[in-house]
Parts: C-alpha cells; structure tokens; sequence
C-alpha cells in the first residue's frame, strides 16, 4: 500500500509476519541527491519485490534510493536493509550507539537465553519458564543487523536540499537506540515506534542497568514538548497532534507504575504475580512475553529510584515498598 504525502514524502506500508502489528510504515524523500528512505520493514524476496513495485509507483526505481535510515535495531524496521544496501550502495544510517549493541542484537541465543533466566527468578511456574525457552527459538523472519555506514547523533541534519533537511531527535526507550526525524520544511515528525496511535509502545527489560523506561518518560517528554502535530508513527495511521498523543502514553505509564506499586503495598510480591495483577487476563504466549518485560521494565524503573526494593528468596525475586519509610 503507497501513498503519497506531499512536499515530496511519501508513505510505503508493507506487511510483516506478525499477529500485530500487521505492516510497518516506511518513509520516502525526495532530496536533491536521490531518495532517502526512513525504515524498511522485514527482509525477503517477496517484501523486496513490494518495495521496488511500490517505488515504481511513484515514478521512481531502487537506483534513486541515495540513503536509509532506520529509527531503530528492530527487524521489522531495518531487517531489509543489508539486501537493499547490497543492492544500491546506498547511505546507511543509524543512532552511532547502534553500533556496539548490534553483535548483542545479531546473538539471538543469548538474548533468548538472558530472558529464560529472568522469567525463572520472576516466580514463574516452571512449565512457563520451559515455554519461554521453547517459544522463542530464531524464527525464520529475524535477520541480522549490518553496522551503519553513516552513524548519527541526536541533532544531525541529515540534508535533502541546501534549504531543507530531516533533524535527527535521539529518543531511546522503546529501543536503546530509537531515533526519530523532524522535517524543516513542513515540522512533520516521523515517530518510528516511539509515539503510536494506538498502542503504547513495548518497553522492554534487557537486564540489570538499562532502565529502558527512564529514558523513553524522558525522550516522551521531550516529543510532548515539542508541540509536534502531524506525526508518522512505523505503524498504524497518521496522528494529528502528536504531542498530545506524547502527553496520553506518559499518562498511561504513570497509572501502570501507580496500579504496581498498590499491588506490592501489601506484601512483597513475585514479578509474575505483578503481571498477572496489572495486566488482563488470557494473554497470548507473545503477549505474554512483552507483558512480562513490561512488568520487569516499571519493577526496575521504581527500584531505580527507591520507590520499591527486591529481595532475593532461593533465587526468586519479589519487591516491596522499602523498610525505611515504615520504621518512622
Ligand atoms: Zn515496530
């Protein structure tokens, strides 16, 4: 599916492999020097033939293609791009802090693994752990990530003619290394997964001292003020005020930490149990997953700044309110 956005951008969706999102967002300038492309959606032949179709139906082909960006280390956004870099040559850009977490990235044993071990220190029954293990094998649509050849950083202008160009806003928290771009021009902001319509986007829990929530309040805040309106999310349709979208998601994960910390009031409480408190019932074994991480994401967010503690009983984690504030 195209369409075109005027002021020479354009809008690609292309499908993905997965139960949600469905498709992915792709971006396209027109620049002095040929085209710039923002995302690229999952790598395969058949994705790479939709790409190339849906450029033709623009009036342009895969040599215009002078540069792509991807706002963030995730397959759906940049899995494509090894083949259409080998393909055009082309410009490759990425946040520079991409670059010593890809050989993490590209190691999907060991990531799956690190998440094993946290599910089974959450409190989870042992046939859940055993699932989380079984359940997150390589699937066939993860590709590797390829180091950018144009690494970037937050406030780089990346030109499209002597008097316009794409801002890079440096907005980890969805992925350590999600940017997104700001158009001179028009003040149009292209979100990649850091502000959706409607959805909150995934925060993840990659382990002790990424506090992956901390930085997305902080980048979130930084969109809201902003005062950005017409926003390009990576999925889903155009949101008109996106700012005050910014503004919805802070308030969403303010009533999740507040709705965590009742649940661990009363008495200290497993990671799992706390899932289970928050969020809805009869949750898909992915959603699962990200329900998990999300929980562990808030958890370690409190935890950061001793809001709760966590105690460790024969490996298993629990947190409560901490001691100190009782004692008075
Ligand atoms: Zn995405």
């Amino acid at each position: 599916m195209t369409h075109p956005l005027g002021d020479g951008i354009y809008r690609i969706t292309l499908p993905l492999p997965f139960p949600s999102p469905q498709s992915v967002n792709c971006y396209l300038f027109e620049g002095e020097k040929g085209l710039t492309l923002l995302d690229c959606g999952i790598d395969g032949v058949e994705e790479f033939e939709l790409l190339i179709r849906a450029l033709e139906g623009f009036g342009f082909g895969l040599p215009d293609l002078h540069r792509l960006v991807a706002s963030h280390l995730h397959v759906d956004h940049m899995g494509m791009a090894k083949r259409i870099i080998d393909t055009t040559g082309c410009d490759w850009l990425m946040h520079a802090s991409t670059i010593a977490e890809i050989p993490h990235y590209n190691d999907w044993g060991s990531r799956r693994d690190e998440l094993a071990r946290v599910v089974e220190a959450s409190g989870a029954p042992d046939e859940v752990v055993e699932r989380f293990r079984l359940e997150t094998l390589r699937p066939a649509w993860f590709s590797e990530a390829i180091r950018p050849t144009h690494p970037v950083g937050d406030g780089h202008k990346i030109p499209l003619s002597p008097t316009r160009h794409l801002e890079v806003i440096f907005t980890p928290g969805h992925q350590a290394n999600h940017l997104c771009l700001l158009d001179s021009r028009t003040g149009r902001l292209f979100s990649g997964d850091h502000v959706l319509p409607r959805i909150s986007p995934f925060i993840p829990y990659t382990g002790e001292g990424h506090d992956h929530l901390g930085a997305y309040l902080d980048s979130l805040e930084r969109i809201a003020g902003l005062d950005a309106r017409e926003t390009y999310p990576g999925h889903g349709p155009t949101i008109a005020r996106g700012s005050a979208r910014a503004h919805q998601i802070l308030l969403h994960h303010q009533r999740r930490l507040d709705a965590m910390l009742e649940v661990v009031a009363e008495c200290p409480r497993t990671p799992w149990h706390v899932m289970q408190a928050v969020f809805r019932p009869n949750l898909s074994s992915l959603e699962e997953r990200l329900a998990f991480q999300e929980t562990m994401a808030h958890l370690e967010y409190l935890r950061s700044r001793s809001r709760v503690e966590r105690v460790s009983r024969e490996g298993r984690w629990a947190y409560r309110i901490p001691d100190v504030g009782r004692e008075v």
